[in-house]
Formats: structure tokens, C-alpha cells, sequence
């Protein structure tokens, strides 16, 4: 799925607009993951992010890969996807 721009938030129907280039934040275990630079749409109203189909599959291959090296606490630099 690629989202397009300017569409409806499907929780509060503000208005969603890209591309922004957000902190990416994973603390559902540990390490906590932390990926700068990252593309999406925020919500104007709610603040909600979206991330198109091949960012969300980056992100999580990146994860797995910054978790796999044990690391406490990283923050990695990912400009290249801001492409
Ligand atoms: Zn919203």
C-alpha cells in the first residue's frame, strides 16, 4: 500500500499530511530502538503517523538488525530512507 498525500485520519478524520521525517520509536521491548530520519504522513489533528508499506518493512528489518548486534540503547541514523 502507498499512501498518497493529504487524506483522511481513520481515527479522528483530521487531516493527514507527508512527507514528514519523524523519530522512529520502538520500546515494546528491549533495547529500545530509535530511528531518526524516518518518512511518514502525520495527522495534523491527532498526530498520528503512517508509514508506507516499504518504510514500515524497513523499519522492521532494521530493528531486528540493531537488536540482533545487543545493543543497550541505539540511535541510528537512517537519512537514506528519507529518499
Ligand atoms: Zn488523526
Amino acid at each position: 500500500m502507498t499512501l498518497g498525500n493529504d487524506y483522511k485520519c481513520p481515527f479522528c478524520g483530521g487531516r493527514v499530511t507527508g512527507k514528514h521525517s519523524v523519530t522512529y520509536t520502538d520500546d515494546t521491548t528491549e533495547p529500545v530502538v530509535i530511528i531518526q530520519g524516518v518518512p511518514a504522513q502525520v495527522c495534523q489533528q491527532c498526530g498520528e503517523r503512517f508509514y508506507d508499506s516499504d518504510v514500515a518493512e524497513r523499519l522492521s528489518r532494521q530493528v531486528d538488525e540493531i537488536r540482533a548486534g545487543r545493543m543497550t540503547r541505539v540511535v541510528a541514523l537512517v537519512a537514506a530512507m528519507d529518499s
